[in-house]
């Protein structure tokens, strides 16, 4: 089993940025920075942001010794951003513990921040052939299909059947980064999940496979139970200057931690030291010296953590508050904003646009804080 899909993952295997020609060395910085950007994330999304963040850290010193408002900004997009303040504490790591080396064995490099066994099996096995298993959703797919197991996918004993399952096979294997990195590709390009059909008549593994055996490809695994998840609603606010967008920092602990964002509060809530008149769209502009407050609409957004839906406004600034930092519109790609928050950033500038915007921004300024027509805004319905 494990010499048919070496072989057919020499013939099959994707061209990808962090994968050398066939025969050539691997690079273990490569590998560390793909896996991190794996991590919960499809190859296709990866691929532009890997080649970017290599050009711009091509070793793991260049990285090491990056500014982290460089790296998150070339980041900004992928999402799960500890992975890169890991990925960056982990580069820091290698070189002050390891000399600049990434380490080959599993004991060292789950010393690295954010390195599990999942990803420290990856790098042992594929970058420097250790007998290491590397079990991710897709690898279980496949196993549990081959062997026919008709296990719960969330359950705990379903990943321990498959990590022993998958160490067992990585021992017997030839060349282990080969079986490794063949059984990842496999579950990624044939052995796909549902809704998909897994497409066996091209799979190597076909003569082994319990659950094609048994016509039960289509029903192994058991469809996973969805995790719900919180609904948040933010009040964020686009506030223009000459050309630029006012941005600060995202606080710790909340989503989009240590990104910039424009200037947002939950609705209706206050964390610990806000004062919580803020936390209502007028308190924000207020907080933020911002004027002219106008609802333009708003947007939802599904992260790993929430569902956001973003209730966008615009204004203009009345005065420089402290700790804003403002960001030229056609700049804003060389900075650390998530995906989510330009797609907003993009909703208040059209908005602002509009000849009804542009005709109410060419009337005086109004107070801080203050709204038309009245004491309180209204959100458009
Ligand atoms: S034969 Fe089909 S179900 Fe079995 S491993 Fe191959 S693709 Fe998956």
């Amino acid at each position: 089993m494990t010499a048919a899909l070496t072989a057919w993952f020499a013939r099959a295997r994707r061209d990808l940025p962090w994968r050398p020609p066939p025969g050539a060395p691997r690079d273990p910085y490569h590998a560390l920075v793909s896996e991190f950007m794996l991590q919960q994330t499809q190859v296709s999304r990866v691929v532009g942001y890997f080649s970017r963040f290599i050009e711009a850290f091509p070793s793991v010193r260049h990285l090491a010794d990056a500014p982290e408002d460089r790296l998150m900004a070339l980041w900004a997009g992928l999402g799960y951003y500890r992975r890169a303040r890991n990925l960056h504490a982990s580069a820091k790591a290698v070189v002050e513990r390891f000399g600049g080396q990434v380490p080959s064995e599993i004991e060292a490099l789950t010393t690295l921040p954010g390195v599990g066994r999942y990803t420290a099996g990856a790098i042992a096995s594929i970058v420097f052939g250790r007998p290491q298993p590397a079990a991710d959703g897709n690898v279980q797919r496949v196993l549990v299909r081959v062997e026919g197991r008709d296990l719960d996918p969330s359950a705990k004993s379903t990943a321990g059947w498959t990590w022993d399952r998958a160490s067992e096979l990585v021992r017997a294997a030839a060349d282990p980064g080969s079986w490794t990195e063949g059984l990842m590709e496999l579950g990624a390009t044939v052995c796909l999940p549902p809704p998909q059909r897994p497409r066996c008549a091209e799979c190597p593994l076909a003569a082994h496979c319990v659950a094609r055996a048994k016509g039960l490809e289509g029903r192994i695994p058991r469809p996973k139970a969805k995790a719900k998840l919180r609904t948040v609603e933010a009040h964020t606010l686009v506030v223009q200057r000459r050309g630029a967008v006012m941005l600060v920092p995202v606080r710790a602990g909340g989503l989009w931690a240590g990104l910039l964002a424009p200037p947002t509060v939950e609705a209706g809530t206050a964390k610990p030291g806000d004062d919580a008149r803020h936390a209502s769209p007028e308190g924000l502009a207020r907080a933020w010296r911002a004027v002219g407050l106008q609802p333009v609409g708003e947007l939802r957004r599904v992260t790993s953590a929430a569902v956001v839906r973003f209730v966008v406004y615009t204004a203009e600034s009345a005065r420089n508050p402290r700790g804003a930092r403002w960001v030229k519109i056609d700049e804003l790609g060389e900075h650390a904003v998530s995906s989510a928050h330009r797609a907003v950033i993009a909703l208040a500038l059209k908005a602002s646009r509009s000849p009804r915007e542009r005709a109410r921004r060419s009337a005086p300024p109004r107070k801080a804080g203050s709204t038309p027509g009245g004491r309180g805004t209204r959100r458009r319905a």
